[in-house]
């Protein structure tokens, strides 16, 4: 247990949205991101250090910490896990925590199936990337994830406009014209800075109804409780 992790902060908060909504759970945010979705809300995660900042055991005694000692649910996000800069880090962490039997969620945003993580942990919450993102959803890799991890995964996707959800619904009736037996979200966009967006919510809300309710909309509760800018909650 020598190397070091690139960690951004480890801290317990409740799960704001998903499949997982309402579930306590430690996160552990780790830092790099090179996709530049130009939505993002947390770019200050993107820089990767020049060296990592938390070593093996304090990252796991910081987990246990909050943990409270009885939270067996860690949730791994980012900045992006997956990246290469980070992948082999996660995967060393992933095999110590799953020793001390924890659950696992990893926060995946859809450019990356790293099948020796993906094995071991318990779920997968992996992004659709939609237009407003400016990120291309890479349509391969998606169905890959549905053909290889039936059961383990949520599928979630970032609202902001209507050709958010047009790409959605258009994606959708191509590759699920039967029906599908995975859970897929739509998160109806909450900006830094922005006042509660009621009206962009009622939409999104509205649009799923009128194509049959193929999907979940659940917005980011945190946002509510704590306001859109506020971190670690
Ligand atoms: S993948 Fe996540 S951290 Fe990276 S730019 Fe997109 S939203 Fe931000």
């Amino acid at each position: 247990m020598n190397s070091r992790l690139n960690i951004n902060s480890i801290y317990r908060a409740t799960e704001g949205e998903g499949h997982w909504l309402g579930s306590p759970q430690v996160f552990v945010r780790f830092q790099g991101c090179a996709i530049g979705c130009v939505n993002c809300d947390s770019k200050e995660t993107w820089d990767f250090p020049l060296q990592g900042t938390l070593s093996m055991e304090q990252t796991l005694e910081n987990v246990r910490r909050e943990a409270l000692g009885k939270i067996k649910r860690v949730s791994i996000t980012g900045g992006d896990p997956l990246h290469p800069k980070n992948d082999g880090a996660v995967l060393a962490l992933v095999k110590e925590l799953k020793e001390r039997r924890y659950w696992i969620n990893i926060e995946a945003a859809g450019t990356r199936i790293v099948p020796e993580i993906f094995d071991l942990i318990d779920f997968i919450s992996f992004d659709f990337k939609t237009p407003s993102t400016q990120v291309r959803c890479n349509e391969k890799l998606f169905m890959r994830l549905v053909e290889q991890y039936k059961g383990k995964f949520q599928i979630k996707a970032v609202i902001e406009t209507r050709e958010d959800f047009d790409a959605v619904l258009e994606f959708h009736e191509k590759n699920f014209p039967e029906g599908r037996d995975f859970p897929w979200y739509l998160t109806p966009s909450y900006n830094l800075g922005e006042e509660f967006p009621m009206k962009r919510f009622q939409e999104v809300i509205d649009w799923n109804e009128e194509c049959g309710g193929l999907f979940r909309v659940v917005g980011q509760q945190h946002k509510w409780l704590y306001g859109p800018d506020k971190k670690q909650v």
